[in-house]
C-alpha cells in the first residue's frame, strides 16, 4: 500500500514549490502530474514572469517581502539562477487608483520606491518610452524577471533530490475524502493514500474539486504572450529597461498591459495584455476562436513605447485561472480539513509560489501560518453558513 503523509496534485509552479516545502518539513510526499513534468499546456511554462513588490494591496507587499528571501534562499540551495533584477515601472493616468495604491502599499510595507511623472519617465527612458507627460509613475528597484520554466524544474529537481516522488503522466481522476486518510485514484488506474491532500491543479482545479463537493467560481481565460520586434535591441536589455505595468485609462478595472525587457527571444520585447478570452475549460485552450489581444496591445505600444513594432512576431498561449476578486484560494476544504486547495491565482501567482508552498506546509503540519490567509479563504465563495 502506497501511503504518504501528503499527496500534491499538479506539478505547475504552485504544486512543485509546495511539494518541496512539505518535504523540507520532513514529510513523505508524492507529487502527481497529468502531463509530462515540464509541459506547456498549463500556466507555468515559458521563460519569464514578472516578480515585484509593487502591488496595490499591502498584503501582497508583505508576502512578497518574504518571497524575495525564499527565492534567494532557494537559488542558493538549488544552484539555479532564477531571478534577474531590472526594476519595475508602474504607470498610468493621474486618476488611476491602481497606480496610486501601489505607491501607498509600498510605503506601508516600507519598500523604497520613487514616484515621478510621465515626463520624468520619458527623460529616464528617452529611447524606449513616450508616455503622456502628466502620467503618474511608481518605480521599485527590486522588480525583475523570474525564469519560469527553470524555476519549476529546479523545484521538481530539489524535491526529488531530497527524496520526494514525482510521478508524471499520472492524472488524478477521483478523490475519496472523509476520513483520516484520503484516497487518490489515478489513470493509469492506481490508488495512493495520504493523510493530507493538496490540490494545486491550476485551471483544472474546478473540475477536480467538484467531486469533493466544492463549486469554485473560477473562470478560465486563454491569455496570450505576445513578442514584438524592436528597432534597437541594445536599448531594451534588462540592464537598460525595467519590467513595467501600464494602465491607459482612469479606471483601474480596464485592461492593463505589462512588458519585460528582451529575455526570451533575441530582439523581441514581450508586451502583453493582462487578461484574455474566457474559454470553456483548460482543455480547450489551444482551440482557435475569439478575438485575441494583439490589436489592443499593438495600440498600447503605439501610445507608450518607442522603437517597437506594432506587428506581433510571436504569439503563444497560456491560461489565467481567475477568481471573482482576483485573489487566489489557499485554504482547507470546509468539511475535510486534511484537504487544502491552492488555485485561482488570477494571472499573478508565479512570484508568490515559495510563500504559497511555505504556508501550505505550515497548515499541513499544524503550525500557525507565517502570513494572514484571510484574503484567500474559501468561505468567501461558499453560500453563508454552508457546510460546503
Ligand atoms: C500569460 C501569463 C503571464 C503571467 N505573468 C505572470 C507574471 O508576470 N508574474 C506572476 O507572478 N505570475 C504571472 N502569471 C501567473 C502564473 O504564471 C500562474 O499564476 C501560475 O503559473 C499558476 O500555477 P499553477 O501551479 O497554479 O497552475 P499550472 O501551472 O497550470 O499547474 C497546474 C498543474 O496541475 C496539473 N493537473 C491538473 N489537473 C490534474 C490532475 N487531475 N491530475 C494530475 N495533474 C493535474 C496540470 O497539468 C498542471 O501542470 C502569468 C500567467 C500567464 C498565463
Amino acid at each position: 500500500m502506497a501511503m504518504y503523509d501528503v499527496v500534491v496534485v499538479g506539478a505547475g509552479i504552485e504544486g512543485s514549490a509546495t511539494a518541496y516545502y512539505l518535504l523540507k518539513k520532513g514529510l513523505h510526499v508524492l507529487l502527481l502530474e497529468q502531463f509530462s513534468a515540464l509541459h506547456s499546456r498549463g500556466s507555468s511554462h515559458g521563460q519569464s514572469r514578472i516578480i515585484r513588490r509593487a502591488y496595490d494591496k499591502p498584503q501582497y507587499v508583505r508576502m512578497m517581502n518574504d518571497a524575495y528571501t525564499l527565492w534567494s534562499d532557494f537559488e542558493k540551495e538549488s544552484g539555479a539562477t532564477l531571478y534577474r533584477k531590472t526594476g519595475i515601472l508602474v504607470f498610468g493616468p493621474r486618476k488611476n487608483i491602481a497606480v496610486s495604491s501601489t505607491a501607498h502599499s509600498l510605503a506601508s510595507g516600507q519598500v523604497p520606491h520613487e514616484q515621478f511623472s510621465g515626463r520624468e519617465a520619458n527623460r529616464r527612458y528617452s529611447q524606449q518610452l513616450k508616455l503622456p507627460e502628466d502620467y503618474q509613475c511608481v518605480f521599485e528597484e527590486g522588480g525583475g524577471i523570474l525564469n519560469a520554466q527553470k524555476a519549476v524544474l529546479a523545484f521538481q529537481q530539489q524535491f526529488q533530490k531530497l527524496g520526494g516522488t514525482l510521478l508524471d503522466h499520472t492524472q488524478v481522476v477521483e478523490i475519496q475524502a472523509g476520513g483520516a486518510v484520503v484516497t487518490v485514484v489515478t489513470a493509469p488506474r492506481k490508488a495512493f493514500w495520504a493523510r493530507h491532500l493538496v490540490v494545486a491543479a491550476g485551471a483544472w482545479t474546478t473540475a477536480l474539486c467538484s467531486s469533493i463537493g466544492l463549486n469554485l467560481p473560477f473562470r478560465v481565460l486563454r491569455s496570450e504572450l505576445n513578442f514584438w520586434k524592436v528597432e534597437d535591441p541594445a536599448v531594451f536589455t534588462p540592464d537598460k529597461f525595467p519590467v513595467f505595468i501600464g494602465y491607459t485609462s482612469d479606471d483601474d478595472n480596464d485592461t492593463h498591459y505589462y512588458g519585460l525587457p528582451i529575455h526570451e527571444y533575441p530582439g523581441l520585447l514581450k508586451v502583453c495584455a493582462h487578461g484574455g478570452i474566457a474559454i470553456e475549460g483548460p482543455d480547450s485552450r489551444d482551440r482557435p476562436g475569439g478575438p485575441g489581444t494583439v490589436v489592443p496591445v499593438s495600440q498600447f505600444i503605439s501610445q507608450t513605447l518607442r522603437g517597437v513594432s506594432t506587428t506581433a512576431s510571436i504569439t503563444e498561449y497560456c491560461m489565467y485561472t481567475m477568481s471573482p476578486d482576483f485573489d487566489p484560494v489557499i485554504d482547507r476544504h470546509p468539511l475535510y480539513s486534511n484537504i487544502i486547495v491552492a488555485s485561482g491565482f488570477s494571472g499573478h501567482g508565479f512570484k508568490l509560489a515559495p510563500v504559497v508552498g511555505k504556508v501550505i506546509s505550515e497548515l499541513v503540519t499544524g503550525e500557525s501560518p507565517s502570513h494572514d490567509l484571510h484574503l484567500f479563504r474559501l468561505a468567501r465563495f461558499l453560500p453563508p453558513q454552508s457546510h460546503l
